[in-house]
């Protein structure tokens, strides 16, 4: 017999019997009840701090935050009289108060939480004129953020997410009373100060204080120019997330529509970055094959992800040697469209501009990083966000539930399923594993699946036995989890051969420029199991499994020449900096 205490009380008179220790805020749900909540994110951000969630509690001398507040046997609790529906519009009013409140051209205009609840409260957004203490100009100095406290209501979503999912806390509040602002310590910006780029506070934020910064109209002038071949390219994970800016379920993968969609945006050429992906495990495997060989430092650590290179370079600059020095499927599929692909296709590299559709806010600095100009120019001219695509089809006005499905241009559309699985955490080591385990046994893997390492846990482990070795790998995602890991690490007490490290919680399906949920679905919903399963059933599906089984490899290395020789050092692999934590 179980002894967890069980609660018994009612909720709008409804009988509930809930575990004790739950809050009245889950116990409503139990019963069928939605109650509001701004600042409340489960596990993150529990401080009861908005009241928005107030409800009225019988025999309590006013009425309480239910995000926070437990249950308790006999208790009578009211979560919508006319006196708890005044209260929270009264709340609301208030936020408005000081609030720039031009929704129309707002960027989040329809998906904003604090504009959801103004509306279903019937809010009368000027019944309070506050004097806005917050400064008018945005934070603008970094090239992958933006803030813009005249939008933001103070909850603390992203002050929580950047200290404790992130461990990161380059936020938080200053000031007091009406002064206070979410902002970098000492009011310093946002550029000037360790921060990794992860987008992690964008994704959270319930309104239009935060989004990337845009490159849309860089990439609208390049598509004007009759000089320009404009390539594009999408990272795995996008194709998992953008169906959900067009009203599909979640875990919808929309990767054919999305194809026809960039077509008629008018892109020259539509490859994958899930070729660069392939790439990155050629060149990642063998590298690691030769770490094991010839006592190179392990374990090895993966490099794809810019908010965890950020991170390492910051916080953990002793693993420098530890990292991969591969570039990231982006960075190589850049490089390579302007050597491989020119010098193939006669064009000149300066008249190539290569746009990426990325999950990620961190990938737009990380275009910007040294070492990222193969041939002389940048590798990536441009990256949007799986966001700004969705804006971008919308205002080309192109119906995208209604588009035919597309096929990728050829050679650099060709990738294998170990390249689409790269977007969900676990999905790089396996796609290594498929190829190193292999080579160092020169045996086919018959089973290319490594499911141990998938999952949406914060750190995976598993033990392999290869051509009779033990190897023994880490998965990390969220950098929180990566803090542990590195933290072994550094201290010596990690046994571990090989080591994936994505900055986002699950990956990159949960990256910071995917579309952004608002938080009872991110708290309700598995919404990165179901992202990750649009990946891995593609990965199922596909003929061709394993990076090293795609047959454009061959003609690319044709041109390289050696797998990690001289050529290919030169343009698919790079170099990491000590930066200062200030
Ligand atoms: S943040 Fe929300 S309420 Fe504020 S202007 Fe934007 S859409 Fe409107
Ligand atoms: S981008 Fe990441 S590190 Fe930077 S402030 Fe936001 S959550 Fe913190
Ligand atoms: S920036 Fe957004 S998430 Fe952060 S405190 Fe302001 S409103 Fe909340």
């Amino acid at each position: 017999m179980s002894d967890i205490k069980m609660i018994n009380l009612k909720i709008n008179g409804i009988d509930v019997t809930v575990p004790a220790g739950t809050t009245i805020l889950e116990a409503a749900k139990v019963a069928g009840i939605n109650i509001p909540t701004l600042c409340y994110m489960k596990g993150i951000n529990e401080i009861g701090a908005c009241r928005i969630c107030v409800v009225e509690v019988k025999g309590a001398r006013s009425m309480v935050a239910a995000c926070v507040y437990p249950v308790s046997e006999g208790m009578e609790v009211t979560t919508n009289s006319d006196k708890v529906i005044a209260a929270r519009k009264t709340t609301l009013e208030l936020l408005l108060s000081d609030h720039r409140k031009d929704c129309l051209s707002c960027e989040r205009n329809l998906n904003c939480e604090l504009q959801k609840l103004s509306n279903e409260y019937g809010c009368n957004a000027y019944r309070f004129r506050g004097v806005s203490s917050k400064t008018d100009a945005p934070d603008t100095t970094t090239d992958y953020l933006v803030r813009d406290n005249t939008k933001c209501i103070l909850c603390r979503r992203c002050v929580a997410t950047c200290n404790k999912v992130q461990t990161v806390a380059v936020i938080g509040a200053n000031e007091r009373g009406f002064k206070t602002n979410i902002n970098c310590a000492f009011e310093e910006n946002l550029e000037n100060s360790p921060c990794v780029a992860c987008g992690q506070c964008i994704n959270v934020c319930p309104t239009g204080a935060l989004h990337e910064r845009y490159e849309i109209n860089d990439v609208k002038k390049a598509l004007a120019d009759p000089e320009k071949t404009v390539i594009v390219a999408a990272a795995p994970a996008v194709r998992a997330a953008l169906g959900e800016e067009f009203g599909n379920p979640i875990g919808t993968n929309v990767e054919g529509k999305m194809v026809t969609a960039l077509r008629r945006i008018g892109f020259d050429k539509v490859f994958d970055v899930n070729f660069g992906a392939d790439m990155t495990i050629i060149e990642e495997s063998n590298e690691f094959i030769n770490r094991v060989k010839n006592g190179g430092t392990l374990p090895m650590i993966t490099s794809c992800s810019p908010g965890w290179v950020r991170y390492m370079e910051f916080y953990y600059p002793d693993l420098i040697p530890n990292f991969s020095t591969c570039k990231s499927p982006q960075q190589m599929f850049g490089a390579l469209c302007k050597t491989y692909w020119a010098e193939k296709n006669g064009v000149d590299p300066k008249n190539i501009f290569v746009v990426t559709i990325m999950p990620c806010v961190a990938k737009k600095a990380e275009k910007l990083r040294d070492h990222q100009n193969a041939s002389g120019y940048p590798d990536i001219d441009a990256v949007l966000t799986t966001r700004e695509l969705a804006k971008l089809i919308k205002e080309k006005g192109i119906m995208f539930n209604d588009l035919p499905e597309g096929e990728l241009d050829n050679p650099m559309g060709e990738f294998s399923g170990a390249g689409v699985i790269f977007g969900a955490s676990g999905g790089v080591m396996e796609a290594a594993l498929r190829t190193a385990v292999e080579k160092l046994t020169g045996e086919e893997l018959k089973k290319p699946d490594f499911t141990e390492i998938r999952g949406m846990e914060g750190v995976k482990e598993a033990v392999y036995d290869v051509a009779g070795m033990k190897v023994k790998v880490a998965v990390a995602s969220g950098l929180s989890n990566a803090k542990k890991i590195c933290d072994l690490i550094r201290n010596g007490k990690a046994d571990y051969q090989f080591v994936e490290i994505m900055c986002c919680p699950g990956g990159c399906i949960n990256g910071g420029g995917q579309p952004i949920l608002d938080a009872y679905t991110r708290r309700n919903v598995d919404y990165k199991t179901l992202r990750a399963g649009a990946l891995y059933s593609e990965d199922s599906k596909k003929a061709l499994r394993k990076s090293h089984d795609n047959p454009v490899i061959k003609d690319v290395y044709d041109y390289l020449g050696e797998i990690g020789g001289h050529k290919a050092h030169k343009i698919l692999h790079t170099e990491y900096v000590v930066r200062k934590k200030y």
